[in-house]
């Protein structure tokens, strides 16, 4: 029998092995995070219990606002360097997903983080697939001159509030995605694209309530393919979902790889 962890409810486990199943039958996996898959490396989610909105206004937060005034920037900076520009580690989730890749079982990610983090677990940049960015990195919004993020947290660290460009002295902004901004276009459409024709489709940790992004789910299930969802909160498509995990993605994840494991070596044995 897959190994099984103390801590995990038997009902709980029941449903880790038959996520476990689905993935091994799978062909074409796509997962896609939120950022509940990154909460326990200690980056805050927005709207779970204790997240960024609960303590912030999102009103104030637009790309709108971060360009119309020199006052906004400071107060974004001050949020993007303490939650966004420290050093986060992969947690047992992102672990958990890049053994899936390694195992052979996973066509892409696509996520909502800007956290770098899927990349720093091991899985390849190819296959991942960043519908709002990444704030490794911070853009000139004049001359589109791109800094590591490091070179930016020491400038505020050295007490520039709101740093310009040092080509242009145009605005600096971090390279992720901001309310009121497009996405990056080509990579939604591979998102979707790959959301089209995945068999599996499995969401970890998002409300699904932000969109383009939220839409990917609706695609994959009406185009034909399954729906994990592992996450601790309700989300709009738990009734169109094969399985609902609710609980930690960095407890479930790392269970779901074991069971694959056990299901693979016996597969392999027979
Ligand atoms: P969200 O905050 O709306 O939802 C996060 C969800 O994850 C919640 O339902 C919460 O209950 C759940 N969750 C929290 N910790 C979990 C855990 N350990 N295991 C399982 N589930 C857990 O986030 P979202 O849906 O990703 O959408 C909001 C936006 O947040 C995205 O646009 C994204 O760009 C941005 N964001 C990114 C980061 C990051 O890069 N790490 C952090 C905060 C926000």
């Amino acid at each position: 029998m897959p190994k099984e962890s103390q801590s995990i409810p038997d009902e709980l486990t029941a449903l880790i092995h038959r996520a476990a199943d689905m993935v091994c039958r799978s062909q074409r996996l796509v997962v896609f995070t939120g950022a509940g898959v990154s909460t326990e490396s200690g980056i805050p989610d927005f709207r779970g219990p204790g997240g960024i909105w609960s303590r912030y206004d999102p009103d104030e937060f637009t790309y709108q606002k971060f360009v119309s005034s020199s006052a906004n920037r400071k107060k974004h900076w001050v949020i993007s360097r303490n939650m966004f520009m420290k050093e986060y580690e992969p947690n047992p989730a992102h672990l958990a997903i890049a053994e899936l890749d390694r195992l052979g079982r996973l066509d892409c990610i696509v996520t909502q983080n800007v956290d770098n983090l899927h990349q720093k677990s091991g899985v390849s940049q190819e296959k991942i697939y960043e519908l709002h960015g990444n704030t490794r990195w911070v853009k000139c919004l004049s001359c589109g001159r791109r800094y590591p993020a490091a070179e930016i947290v020491q400038r505020l660290d050295n007490g520039e509030e709101d740093p310009p460009c040092l080509s242009c002295k145009g605005i600096l902004k971090p390279d992720g995605v901001f309310f009121g901004e497009a996405l990056p276009q080509h990579i939604l459409q591979e998102a979707i694209f790959h959301s089209q024709h995945c068999d599996l489709f499995m969401v970890i940790g998002s409300t699904l309530v932000v969109y383009p992004a939220a839409y990917l789910p609706i695609y994959a299930v009406d185009a034909g393919a399954s729906l994990i969802i592992v996450n601790m909160t309700d989300t709009p498509m738990d009734s169109n979902a094969q399985l609902v995990l609710r609980g930690k993605a960095g407890e479930i994840l790392p269970a779901i790889v074991d069971s694959l494991k056990t299901r693979l070596r016996s597969r392999n044995d027979e």
